[in-house]
């Protein structure tokens, strides 16, 4: 073959190490030789879907209209539940009609707005440590990422100031992650106000992954980014029923805000795939507007694993922030290790996984991400075997 027997494209060849390999390996060498492993590694909820949810999906399966092509925007009634679901949760006003586009999970409409949004050329400002989405989709589109480093000097806040002015020239386009993976950060309105002069200034469309906004703790509510007066001007903002309603299996998601914006990733989904299952839909326009105690049960349960967790690392003399939201801690590893070196550590040692910061870009160097999705007692389990290893 021409290609020297590769014949993968260059996006694929292009594509960043993937740096969980080794730590993939020897987990699974350590299961195979029957050691009790605690797996803190992934970040998929532990929990169950709500009955009520499941109880829909399956009337919804066996109704013959929702077994046929979805149109590619989504059902109305899932938009409008969309819209309703804003307002009452940001006090965010939403066209159903233009200013909302369901998704097949927000991670397709991430790696879909580099298609709609970027130009070979062109530039998308991306946050490291962060999810690997937002930096392969525009590797894929042939735009460039320019990374905008994530450091606890910040609060794991971008420094605006600190983005090299030659990027930013050919930026189209501005990631934001808050709640944060996998720092755990958050952001407050007064950041996105300053963010969004900053976009306004330098001609960026804000582009908000607000997939952990309602996974926050202590009674802590954050905000979206569409509450900044104006903000639909400049933003499109994703969120996801996968943390939210545990959902991560249903593939089930949507983007809000600018029209234009809105109407650009419809117009790449229209292309590329045919929307999401009705019947999925239809349970998930259910979630979003029956009783939210379901939500408030699911803060309840990881807010708890967050302090049981928190307090154990730091009484072994470990440095984290107490996690606010989201269902990660973002540790510093100890004196003598890297990221890599500390989670083969805990691995070997303790049978604990987690996963090296650095695998979330450079700046993550240094850290190691746990996931609060065990019980209580496996945390506290965790804790002591990791007390043993120090
Ligand atoms: C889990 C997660 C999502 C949600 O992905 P889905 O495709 O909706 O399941 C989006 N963004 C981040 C940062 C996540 O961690």
């Amino acid at each position: 073959m021409a290609s020297g027997g590769d014949r993968r494209a260059q996006r694929l060849r292009l594509l960043p190490p993937y740096l969980f390999k080794e730590i993939d390996r020897a987990r699974e060498a350590a299961r195979a030789h029957g050691v009790d492993i605690i797996d803190l590694g992934v970040g998929d909820p532990d929990l169950p879907t709500a009955p009520h949810i499941v109880a829909r999906l399956q009337q919804a399966a066996e109704n013959p209209a929702r077994h046929r092509y979805p149109s590619y925007e989504g059902m109305l009634a899932f938009r409008q539940a969309v819209a309703g679901w804003y307002r009452t949760r940001f006090g965010v006003e939403l066209d159903p009609e233009r200013e909302v586009v369901a998704l097949i999970g927000s991670k397709e409409g991430i790696a879909h707005a580099a298609l709609a949004f970027l130009d070979p050329g062109d530039a998308a400002l991306v946050p490291s440590p962060g999810y690997p989405v937002y930096n392969i989709g525009t590797l894929f589109a042939g735009a460039e990422p320019v990374f905008m480093p994530l450091l606890a000097a910040n609060g794991f806040l971008p420094d605006l100031d600190a983005i090299p002015r030659e990027g930013l020239r050919r930026a189209r386009l501005m990631w934001l992650n808050y709640p944060n993976n996998p720092t755990g950060a958050v952001a407050d309105l007064d950041f996105y106000r300053r963010v969004a002069d900053f976009a306004r200034e330098h001609d960026l469309l804000v582009c908000s992954d607000l997939a952990y906004s309602e996974m926050a703790y202590g009674g802590l509510r954050p905000p979206s980014f569409l509450q900044v007066p104006g903000a639909k001007e400049i933003c499109i903002e994703f969120h996801s029923l996968s943390k939210t309603y545990c959902m991560t299996g249903w593939r089930i998601g949507f983007a809000v805000g600018n029209a234009e914006a809105v109407a650009a990733l419809g117009g790449v989904k229209s292309n590329v795939d045919s929307g999401a299952f009705e019947a999925v839909q239809e349970a998930a326009t259910l979630a979003l507007t029956a009783d939210q105690g379901t939500v408030e049960r699911m803060r309840q349960t990881y807010g708890e694993r967050a302090e049981v967790l928190y307090r154990g690392l730091t009484s072994l003399g470990l440095k984290l922030a107490r996690p606010q939201a989201t269902f990660y801690a973002w540790v510093e590893v100890p004196r003598g290790f890297d990221s890599a070196s500390f989670a083969r550590h805990l691995l070997e040692k303790a049978g604990i996984v987690c996963t090296p910061g650095n695998g979330f870009g450079a700046p993550g160097e240094g850290y190691v991400r746990f996931t609060f999705t065990v019980p209580v007692p496996r945390i506290e389990e965790a804790v002591a075997r990791i007390k043993q290893v120090l």
